[in-house]
Order: C-alpha cells, then structure tokens, then sequence
C-alpha cells in the first residue's frame, strides 16, 4: 500500500481591497456596468509537515501609490494562524505582478518557486511598453533577480511537483509565465487559480480580463484549471470578493480576515 497523499489546509488571507466597476474587468468591457469591486490575497497551506506561502501581496507603499485599500501586511498576517514569518521556508509566485510579489523581502529565510518564461518576461523587451510594465514594480523584479544570485529562487519550466500533494502546472495568458497550484485536500483537488481567473465569472463565463499577454493563452488557461480540479467548486480565483463569502472564516475572530478553503464553500 502506496503511503496516504499529504492534505493540507488552505487559508485565503484577504490583505487589500478597492473598488471598480465591472468594466474594468472584463477585455470589451461590459455591456451591464455596474459595481465590482476586487479583493486581494494570499494563501497558506499547512500541511502535515510543512508550511507553504503563495503570493506574498504587495506593501502599504506600493498599495497606497497605486490608490489600494491597505488592509493588512500579508506577511505580519500569518501570525493570526500562528505562522512565524521568519520560519517560512517555501513561497509560491504564481507571477511577478505588484500584488504577488510584494513584501518578498520580508521572508529572509524562504526559497521561491517562480516559472522561468514569467521571469524573464519581466526582464525582457516588453518591459519598455507601459502596458505590459504597468503591472510590475521595478524594485520587486530587480529584488527577485537578485534572489536568483543567492540561490534563493528555483526556477521551473513547466509543471513541477514542489511535494506529495502539491503540483505547480503553467497556466500563462495573464502574464507570460503565470503558474497555477494544485493542492490536495480532505475534499479533493483545490486549485488555487491566481490571476488565471480574477473573478469566477472570467473563468465560468470564458471572459479574460482585462490585463493580458495573451488572450488565446488566457482561454487556454481557464480550460487547464478546470481539468485539474476536482470540480468548478474547487476552483478559487484570484480576487474575486465572493471567496470571503463563500467560504468559513479560519476562527470566529478572523471574519472577512481569513477564510478556510479546504473545507465546502457555503454557496
Ligand atoms: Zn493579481
């Protein structure tokens, strides 16, 4: 008998929030305007051995420069789930943009697991054009480059087994080397999607949004997410605001903080 596949627990830390209107979100724009505002996270997962940081979120500097409603430090966030920041050995970027990226620094003792083709698209030519820089921070690339010197980054290309129970798989459309992981749970097969699919409604209305290198690749992207979920309810977007909704907060005292993602959304 093959020994049992690790389960985590997954936490969604919600650390910023901003308001914006449907067509802001959409490629096209939308035909039903409205409000819809967008959400910002990162996700923890806690396995039976080992701890896992995904995102790393962005700065109250940054936040603040880009008119974000700064919440909370993702990073000072982990200590509501009893989480020494400095004990953090492996983070996930999904990407390079501000919102993933940010705060880095702020784990000293941390490797980080990063596509190659999403590094070096923030290095590369398209890097002169505001829109495809717009979203990075210059100093946040240049940082993980220099984690690269450390030897503090590892860089994959394609999908990759970081441990039993948790797969990286390249989704890229968004950005050019975006990655999605798969994470084993008490309920399935949880595939926390990033900005593959900001909102559920990109991914279940195939709409990309609105930022994006490639809009083929986006459409590509949605369909690679669905087949490595267990189900469309194991599929949790980047942003989306219904997360906090649909989904139990971590303690009574964490509501609309951190919301437990392993367990059956309410909806
Ligand atoms: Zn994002």
């Amino acid at each position: 008998m093959p020994n049992k596949i690790p389960e985590y627990k997954i936490f969604a830390i919600k650390y910023a929030t901003r308001d914006a209107r449907r067509a802001d979100h959409f490629i096209g724009g939308d035909p039903h305007d409205g409000p819809m505002p967008m959400d910002y996270f990162t996700w923890v997962l806690v396995g039976p051995d080992r701890v896992f940081l995904v995102d790393t979120g962005f700065t109250e500097k940054v936040g603040t420069r880009r008119k974000r409603t700064f919440l909370r430090c993702p990073i000072d966030s982990l200590r509501l789930l009893d989480i020494d920041p400095d004990a953090v050995t492996d983070v996930v970027l999904t990407h390079l943009h501000y919102d993933h990226v940010g705060n880095f620094d702020k784990l000293p003792h941390a490797r980080f697991h990063l596509q190659e083709k999403e590094l070096a698209f923030a290095t590369g030519r398209h890097i002169r054009y505001p829109y495809f820089a717009h979203g990075f921070e210059e100093e946040d690339i240049v940082g993980i480059v220099r984690l690269n010197f450390r030897q503090r980054l590892d860089l994959y290309d394609g999908d990759v087994e970081l441990a039993p129970g948790l797969t990286l798989h390249f989704a890229p459309g968004h950005t050019a080397g975006l990655q999605v992981a798969r994470v084993n749970t008490q309920r399935g097969q949880v595939v926390l999607a990033s900005d593959s699919s900001h909102y559920y409604e990109n991914i279940e209305a195939n709409r990309p949004f609105i930022a994006v290198v490639d809009i083929a690749a986006t459409l590509d992207a949605f369909r690679t997410v669905e087949r490595l979920a267990s189900s469309r309810r194991h599929i949790i977007p980047g942003h989306d605001p219904l997360v906090m909704r649909r989904y139990p907060a971590a303690a009574a005292t964490l509501k609309d903080v951190v919301a437990r993602l392993d367990v059956e959304p309410v909806a």
